[in-house]
């Protein structure tokens, strides 16, 4: 793996290669965007780059244990082979990106590179002894505080990649805020995040901030078969990804709900809501991604509707819209699927018909 690794951010990994490349690498970096966009696997292929010694990793064979003197009985020694001559370690020449075999690049791709920490919740919960929380607490960060100023133990750059650093509760930003205002040397710290006002102005203004846009649907349909979807899955799972891989899988597993109810189940609307995710953020994100395909595939049929029906699916889209709209507000969920099915089913489009993808 490498930079080509990363699809869809074409400028981004050029932006990212130009700072390993030159060495002008800044302390504190924000990878900024949606969800599911690539910006944590790109950081850790950054991680990697910028530790990358270039140099073929030749594991050494250990030499073999010398006899022992005092027993009479060992057999002689053989006389030692002659050893054929070493092959000249193969040198990576893109300084812009890892090599992908030298020893710190094999220890990143193993997840067990001792300069290359990832923070999150999950990292927390084994750090505190806790249960996993949802937010990055304080003790948390004075920890990588206490580590950030350690020298690194093998590579140039002790990094610190937090994921989803939305998660930082006020006092975290504070207690990361010492270590971006006077970064140890070779220390990196860098906070993937998709809502950047969730970060303190005094931790923004300290950090360079790297943008990630939605991914084109072809790299996301790339990324979902080279996963193993099945190439018409993937394709219409990427149209319905808005440009992220979250939303893909959000969507893959929505299909599969769907595709478990019998068609033409007067209460298959009810026994979908009632199979919704329990935590209701998720529950959320779910009926958003069901407004969303109701409003692809109410398209679809508006393109393809005459007279009487097309207005029927005009005012179908519109209000569609509307609920969409009031997903991201406050508004009940629940409320907002059954009003969504109700008027869809009553302009002609019912909840088989979603995964349809002609
Ligand atoms: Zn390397």
């Amino acid at each position: 793996m490498s930079f080509d690794s990363i699809l869809g951010q074409d400028k981004t990994v050029r932006r990212l290669r130009a700072l390993v490349e030159t060495g002008r690498v800044p302390p504190a970096m924000i990878f900024h965007g949606p969800p599911g966009v690539g910006k944590f696997p790109a950081a850790l292929e950054f991680a990697k780059a910028v530790n990358c010694s270039h140099a073929e990793h030749v594991e050494k064979k250990a030499p073999p244990p010398p006899p022992d003197e005092n027993d009479l009985f060992a057999a002689a020694a053989p006389a030692p082979e002659p050893e054929a001559p070493a092959a000249p370690a193969r040198v990576h020449s893109d300084l812009s990106d890892s090599c992908g075999m030298c020893l710190s690049c094999l220890q990143a791709a193993s997840g067990a590179h001792p300069d290359i920490r990832v923070v999150d919740t999950a990292f927390q919960a084994a750090l505190l002894g806790e249960d996993e929380s949802a937010n990055l607490k304080i003790d948390t960060m004075r920890e990588v505080t206490r580590w950030a100023q350690q020298k690194p133990l093998l590579s140039p750059w002790k990094v610190f990649i937090v994921r989803d650093a939305e998660a930082l509760v006020t006092q975290a930003q504070n207690a990361l805020l010492k270590t971006l205002e006077e970064p140890p040397p070779g220390t990196l710290v860098v906070l993937t995040v998709s809502r950047k006002t969730s970060l303190l102005s005094t931790i923004l203004s300290r950090s360079c901030l790297i943008e990630f846009g939605a991914l084109p649907q072809d790299a996301v349909r790339r990324v979902l078969e080279a996963q193993g979807a099945p190439a018409a899955e993937a394709a219409s799972l990427a149209a319905l990804s808005s440009g992220s891989l979250e939303k893909a899988a959000e969507a893959a597993a929505f299909l599969k709900r769907v595709s478990a109810l019998r068609p033409g189940d007067p209460a298959r609307a009810f026994k979908f809501a009632a199979g919704l995710p329990r935590d209701s953020h998720k529950a959320r994100e779910e009926v958003k991604t069901l407004l969303d395909m109701l409003l692809a595939r109410a398209r679809l049929a508006w393109r393809a509707a005459e007279g009487p029906g097309k207005a029927r699916l005009t005012a179908l889209l519109r209000r569609t819209l509307d609920l969409r709209r009031m997903a991201d507000r406050n508004v009940s969920y629940l409320l907002l699927l059954e009003t969504a099915l109700l008027e869809s089913e009553r302009a002609g489009i019912k909840l088989e018909d979603l995964i349809r993808t002609t």
